[in-house]
């Protein structure tokens, strides 16, 4: 499609909201949106960091300040105070909105954007807050390494050993699926176009002009059973196969051992 977003776009609406992350969080980040962009769902971060002044901030709202309430967090409850949460919402082809849409599919495979972006966090290694029992916080992903924000907020961290293990595991991801054919370069483009015309090439030096005499009964079968609409044309394998496939009985052959 011409005016597709191009990673690098998508990567672009994110990089100041991913940028205040710890580091493991941050690569994690990253990668979801190339995986997910992979599976031709661009999203965007919406939240990345949240200093506690800000969360105070909006804590607040709802309460003492006018607006709707929403968070139950005070500042330093969120895991988002201390870099390793996310939010996300889907960016949509205009590269500007976005959109909350669970069920939209924007990329028109049968699944929903949002599940797709979903099974790519989980496979990278953050926890969804859809499946948290009381509130389900469906934008949310964190990775918390087992520590509760009580936590944080006391000063304990991962261990630079499970650090260290979590970004090798990061750095050998690579995407579940592969952009189709629209990315191909001019020069892949031409060489897949050249090796198509060489397999044209050989299989047109294999054909054999006429249906070979030992394979005319096979083809005759074939046809009768409806499994074939033309025998001429094919290859030696071909009319091989079609021999095989009539001695095993599979065209239901006439005069063959039942
Ligand atoms: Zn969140």
């Amino acid at each position: 499609m011409a005016n597709k977003l191009t990673l690098d776009q998508v990567r672009a609406k994110s990089a100041n909201r991913i940028a205040g992350l710890s580091d493991v969080q941050r690569k994690a980040a990253e990668l979801l949106i190339d995986f997910a962009y992979a599976c031709g769902v661009p999203i965007v971060i919406t939240q990345g960091l949240r200093t506690i002044d800000e969360q105070n901030g909006l804590y607040a709202q709802g309460r003492t300040k006018p607006g709707q309430i929403v968070t139950n967090a005070r500042g330093g409850y969120s895991y988002h105070n201390f870099g390793v949460a996310i939010d996300f919402a889907l960016l949509l082809p205009d590269g500007k909105n976005v959109s909350w849409d669970m069920q939209r599919d924007g990329d028109g495979d049968g699944i929903a954007d949002w599940d797709e972006v979903v099974a790519e966090a989980k496979r990278i290694g953050w926890n969804w807050g859809g499946d948290w029992r009381s509130f389900r916080d469906y934008p949310h992903f964190e990775m918390t390494f087992g520590l509760s924000t009580a936590d944080y907020r006391a000063g304990k961290r991962p261990s630079q050993a499970q650090l260290n293990a979590s970004m090798a595991k990061l750095d050998a991801f690579k995407p579940n699926k592969t952009e189709d054919d629209d990315e191909m370069t001019t020069e892949e483009k031409a060489a897949f176009k050249a090796l198509q015309d060489r397999v044209v090439a050989l299989e047109s030096t294999n054909k054999l002009a006429k249906v070979p005499a030992w394979a005319e009964q096979a083809c005759i079968n074939a046809k009768a059973a409806g499994l074939l609409d033309t025998a001429n044309d094919g290859s030696y394998d071909f009319y091989r196969l079609v021999t095989i496939l009539d001695r095993a009985g599979v065209f239901g052959a006439k005069g063959g051992v039942a």
